[in-house]
């Protein structure tokens, strides 16, 4: 089978799995007491959410990724990175290298746990998307992205953190990865990896989104890249 169907429990509560899969997980469904209350629990914080129509980004914050691609179109993605100087301050750097030990953290945690305890880790992700969702602050929105499938985001600023789920993206070759960015009035700031191919149901948790409404995903070379170095294929904003 292609997922191990309890982890799909956030994403079926934010709609955001194919029909095949639906009826897949809805069959397990009547077998798993687990997947059941789970469900149940989600779906009153979506339903309490309601639907938001996809917004477009502020125009003025598009531009500013699309200066970004243009700028880092120039060099190749590895020699724009600066060494990292010990004891800096702070900078796009730092903001782009905690990211990127975000996305692996999160990757070998799940490569990890899934050879120990699939069930538990399911649990803890789904606990986490149910803190996100339940927040009175929460926002979401939806977008098609322009190679097919969607991209949907329910943030809660006061948590600092959204969940993303990505629904039918096409499958990308080893050397690429989906990667997703807020859009700030500073440019561009890395956001975590999403997992491609086979598992794209599987909510990520973006855990600080430092006051970010806006938000944009491209395809980068594998690990990520400090700036975008193709175009967004989806970019939405949250409703206010
Ligand atoms: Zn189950």
């Amino acid at each position: 089978m292609k997922h191990d169907l309890h982890t799909l429990t956030g994403a079926y509560a934010l709609g955001a799995l194919e029909p095949a899969e639906r009826r897949r997980f809805e069959a397990h469904l009547r077998g798993c007491d687990n997947c059941r209350s789970e469900v149940e629990g989600l779906a009153e914080t979506v339903a309490r959410l309601g639907s938001a129509a996809a917004e477009p980004p502020p125009e003025r914050l598009r531009e500013r990724v699309m200066d970004g691609v243009e700028r880092t179109r120039q060099v190749p993605p590895r020699l724009t990175r600066p060494m990292p100087v010990p004891g800096r301050p702070a900078t796009w750097l730092a903001t782009a290298a905690a990211a990127a030990c975000l996305a692996l953290a999160l990757l070998a945690g799940v490569a990890v746990q899934r050879a120990t305890d699939e069930r538990d880790r399911a649990h803890a992700l789904n606990t986490e998307i149910t803190a996100v969702l339940a927040a009175p602050d929460a926002r979401t929105a939806t977008a098609r992205t322009s190679t097919g499938g969607s991209l949907t985001i329910i943030a809660s600023p006061t948590l600092d953190k959204a969940v993303i789920a990505v629904s039918a993206l096409p499958d990308l070759p080893s050397t690429r990865t989906y990667q997703l960015w807020h859009l700030t009035s500073a440019g561009p700031r890395p956001a975590p990896l999403l997992r491609p191919t086979g598992r794209d149901a599987i909510p990520v948790i973006d855990r600080g989104l430092n006051g970010a409404r806006a938000f944009a995903l491209t395809v980068e070379p594998s690990g990520g890249s400090p700036r975008p170095t193709t175009p967004p294929i989806a970019q939405l904003a949250l409703p206010v």
